[in-house]
């Protein structure tokens, strides 16, 4: 039997990063992963790296992350561009809001400004008339999440990292863990195997919530940021059933990446008709030049959701040496990195950055 001072199961970006930020502090690791890395919820997001403002604990956590994301810009693995994020308003009471959130972004050490409706239009043209101004985060950026989640697990092997390829953990123990081809590691074991959490852990509520992406041909110069509604946190944090947003991202490529839907009860991963049309429908109306584009592809993927949109992070309850990462929903590039950094602080115990309380994974079974 194999003894490591951490298994990390699940090698989607949060593991990855967990497993990177392990080898940096020096410990043994063993990286456990049946598919490809990266090809889980990873490979199918956006890779906008966001500071959403309407949960403390959240924007906490995105601020800690996103400056954890300042060490990758130059990296050309992670195809980041400092595109800025641009929420518009599509209302009066929409735009009444702004200077609350450019205050409340700004008390996390983020910048923000409030830019009226001619401001807007100069920074993108492209939008339909009759909006009222927005928010302009000008350091935000995206990435490409599955090529940081490849090149976090080489540098974790290149620490000394054991890669276990195509093999997935069928049983946890007392600190031991065995893969379904009958090898056993022993070791603290952190699981981060985003939507397939409960298989491992099922005392720890967790729901896919599925959102459609489309991309389309390469169009340079024809949108400048990540564009988003205003309203978009309500789509995201609200618990309807099914909802659209505005959400649109200029790829380095010039393509451009339209989303974005949630969908709860749904497991079916295929391509919806009437989804994609809506969510289509919701971006036209805020930008109609995007009508006329060429689409090239559209996908689905599965956001790992916990009751309270929070991840739950920390030590599993009324277990030994028993850790968890998973539960990101659609905020898990963004606090990959400052996720790991507070799981390797807890795991080594040490006081994290930030309080880790919000997302004690205990708050499950209280
Ligand atoms: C449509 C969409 C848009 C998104 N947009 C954004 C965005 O713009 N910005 C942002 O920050 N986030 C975004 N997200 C969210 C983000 O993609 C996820 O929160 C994040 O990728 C979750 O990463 P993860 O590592 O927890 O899960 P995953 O990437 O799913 O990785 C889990 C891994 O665990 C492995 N695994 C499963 N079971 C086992 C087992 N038994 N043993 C070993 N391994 C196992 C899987 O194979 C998988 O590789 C979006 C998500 C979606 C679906």
């Amino acid at each position: 039997m194999s003894h490591y001072d951490l298994i990390v199961v699940g090698a989607g970006i949060v593991g990855a990063s967990c497993a990177d930020e392990a080898t940096a502090a020096g410990l043994r690791v063993a990286i456990v992963e049946p598919g490809p890395i990266g090809g889980g919820a990873t490979a199918c997001g956006m890779g906008h790296l966001v500071a959403m403002d309407d949960d403390p604990a959240e924007l906490a956590l995105a601020r800690y992350s996103l400056r954890r994301w300042e060490d990758h810009a130059d990296l050309a693995e992670a195809e980041f561009s400092r595109c800025g994020t641009l929420w518009v308003a599509r209302n009066e009471t929409e735009a009444a809001g702004i200077a609350q959130r450019v205050a409340r972004l700004e008390a996390s050490g983020g910048e923000a400004e409030a830019v009226d409706a001619q401001a807007l239009y100069r920074l993108e043209p492209a939008l339909a008339p009759g909006l009222c101004g927005g928010m302009l985060v000008a350091r935000e950026a995206v990435v490409y999440p599955p090529r940081v989640a490849l090149h976090l697990v080489r540098r974790a092997r290149q620490r000394g990292a054991s890669l276990y390829a195509g093999r997935a953990v069928r049983r946890l123990g007392r600190a031991t863990v065995t893969l379904d081809d009958g090898t056993v590691l022993a070791g603290p074991t952190l699981v981060a195997t985003g939507c397939a959490l409960p298989e491992l852990l099922p005392q720890l509520p967790l729901r896919p919530r599925k959102g459609h992406l489309l991309i389309t041909d390469r169009y340079p110069g024809l949108l400048h940021h990540q564009v988003l509604e205003l309203g978009y946190a309500s789509s995201a944090h609200g618990t309807a059933g099914s909802s659209v947003a505005f959400n649109v991202q200029p790829r380095p490529t010039g393509q451009i990446l339209i989303g974005s839907s949630r969908e709860f009860d749904v497991t079916d991963p295929a391509v919806s008709g009437p989804m994609l049309q809506r969510m289509l429908q919701r971006a036209f109306d805020f930008m109609p030049a995007l009508r006329g584009l060429q689409a090239i592809r559209a996908w689905t993927g599965f956001r790992p959701t916990t009751p309270d949109g929070r991840p739950y992070l920390g030590a599993v309850p009324d277990s030994t040496d028993l850790w968890v990462a998973a539960g990101h929903e659609g905020l898990g590039v963004t606090t990959a990195l400052g996720s790991a950094r507070l799981m390797l602080d807890l795991l080594q115990g040490r006081p994290p950055a930030i309080d880790p309380a919000p997302y004690a994974p205990a708050r499950a079974l209280a």
